[in-house]
């Protein structure tokens, strides 16, 4: 249920519709507006009467909201979330753009990807320390060590980082030493580490799951955020179709139909969409073109000779001339790199 209180109401009138309903086991989520405050019920509402709530002399209208997502659904919070990480807006009218390799590897290539990627405009740099590999007899990662050296690069750069959690005994670490955790599209729906990263402060970029629903991704976003943190990037990477000529199917129409349902950012990996790094080009204009607020890219480089996912990973040579032409279709969206 969402109550939209009078225009230009008080502090004092949003505290007395609040106090109206504290006897009902429900939280309140507050928006707001320039002109409207909107305060969103979450919870079980069953009990409240909407007629009796619309008597209250602060109160607009009472509207009921049927969708399961509440914390994540733009009826509660009209505004786009804008998320501040180091400086860097995720969410405005900026471009978000994190780019970097599939996995680290070695000092010298993060630190040289990342200053290749800042050169060419990256705002974050990317780069798994802990892999989700479909094989265990595949290159897991670095680990802890991968962190430390994405710190390296950090510091050489400024960029902050992004990186892949697997498990929850991790999020201490992660919390103290990462910028934006990822929650890869394989974790979507491991319930308990969404809980437990949702009850840190840090932006969560959540993958899509490869067989998900919008709604069951935006049900993922909302553990994240009934555990108070209301930090959330959604990232679409593709899902799983009947077409075999590409690694996934980019969801393309599921960034416009977010941005309705939703007000977090929506952010697309052409890179993991494809598997392939001659359509990471054509998918990163499209998806700037269909209004998201940002791309991640896997840029190697050495793409031959990559632990992971080197047919999908692009040079720092041609991500440079990728991030040109995005840059002329952002300024066709009234945005910029
Ligand atoms: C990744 O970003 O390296 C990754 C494993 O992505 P996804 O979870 O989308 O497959
Ligand atoms: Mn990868």
């Amino acid at each position: 249920m969402i109550i939209v209180l009078k225009p230009k109401v008080s502090d004092e009138g949003v505290e007395s519709v609040i106090s109206s309903l504290k006897q009902y086991n429900i939280s309140f989520d507050i928006s707001k507006g320039t002109d409207t405050t909107i305060i969103g019920l979450v919870g079980d509402t069953s009990a409240l009467n909407r007629e009796s709530v619309e008597t209250n002399p602060f109160v607009e209208r009472v509207m009921i909201v049927t969708e399961p997502f509440k914390k994540s659904n733009r009826k509660f919070h009209p505004q786009n979330t804008v998320i501040d990480v180091l400086g860097k807006k995720i969410g405005g009218t900026k471009l978000t753009i994190i780019a970097g390799p599939c996995s680290v590897e070695s000092e010298d290539q993060i630190c040289c990807i990342a200053e290749n990627v800042k050169q060419s405009g990256a705002t974050f740099l990317r780069g798994g320390a802990f892999k989700p590999r479909t094989s265990p007899y595949a290159f897991q990662g670095l680990e802890a060590e991968g962190i430390k050296l994405l710190i390296k690069a950090r510091e050489k750069t400024g960029l902050p980082i992004v990186t892949e959690i697997m498990s929850t005994r991790l999020i201490e670490n992660f919390e103290q030493d990462v910028d934006v955790i990822q929650i890869g599209a394989r974790n979507m729906q491991n319930f308990d580490l969404l809980k437990e990263v949702g009850k840190t402060k840090k932006p969560i970029l959540l993958k899509r799951g490869l067989s998900s629903t919008i709604e069951e991704w935006l049900m993922s976003a909302e553990y994240i955020m009934a555990g108070g943190n209301p930090n959330v990037i959604l990232c679409e990477r593709g899902i799983r179709t009947f077409e075999t000529q590409t690694r996934n199917t980019l969801d393309i129409s599921a960034i416009p139909v977010i941005k309705g349902l939703s007000h977090l950012p929506v952010i697309v990996d052409p890179s993991h969409a494809t598997g392939s790094s001659k359509l990471v080009e054509p998918l990163a204009k499209a998806a700037v073109a269909a209004g998201a607020d940002g791309v991640i890219i896997e840029v190697h480089n050495n793409p031959a000779c990559a632990l992971c996912d080197g047919p999908q990973s692009i040079t720092p040579a041609v991500f440079d001339d990728i991030m040109k032409k995005i840059a002329l279709y952002a300024k066709i969206e009234g945005r910029q790199i």
